[in-house]
């Protein structure tokens, strides 16, 4: 029985690795825009919905039951948006490699078992196994 075989990843599982081990600024969180009301005395927004302003732009994200959130300026929005893709994409090759690896790893107990089964034909003698003391029946 060989003790170690060289475990060289599938080609799809070496890719992901690639990918993986190239991390970048992500964040887990949404860009969501917000209106305001200024509070100036005079200013529609006051009772206007639609003369709100804005739109402000904002990072939200729950952490333990709490949301926190933290505005952005129009040249943070343009980064946060790509680190929260980048994050999404980040998931989806993580979901991605477990799968590949855990079919990486059926093939892996398939191989084995096949290797047994050979193994177990031709090997007839039964090692006896020795003699414990224990009650034949519960009294
Ligand atoms: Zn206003």
């Amino acid at each position: 029985m060989p003790k170690s075989t060289s475990m060289t990843p599938p080609p799809r599982i070496q890719a992901l690795a690639v990918t993986l081990s190239q991390p970048q600024p992500m964040r887990r969180g949404s860009v969501s825009q917000r209106w305001m009301k200024c509070g100036k005395a005079g200013c529609p927004c006051a009772t206007d919905p639609e003369a709100r302003h804005g739109p402000y732009f904002t990072v939200t994200r729950g952490v333990k039951g709490r949301t926190s959130s933290r505005y952005l300026s129009a040249e943070q929005v343009v980064i946060t948006r790509r680190q929260v893709e980048a994050a999404h994409a980040f998931r989806k090759q993580i979901a991605a490699m477990w799968e590949a690896c855990e079919t990486w790893a059926d093939e892996e107990l398939q191989a084995a078992s096949a290797s047994h089964l050979e193994g177990g034909e031709k090997g007839g003698s039964r090692r006896r196994s020795p003699r414990r003391l224990r009650p034949r029946s519960h009294g």
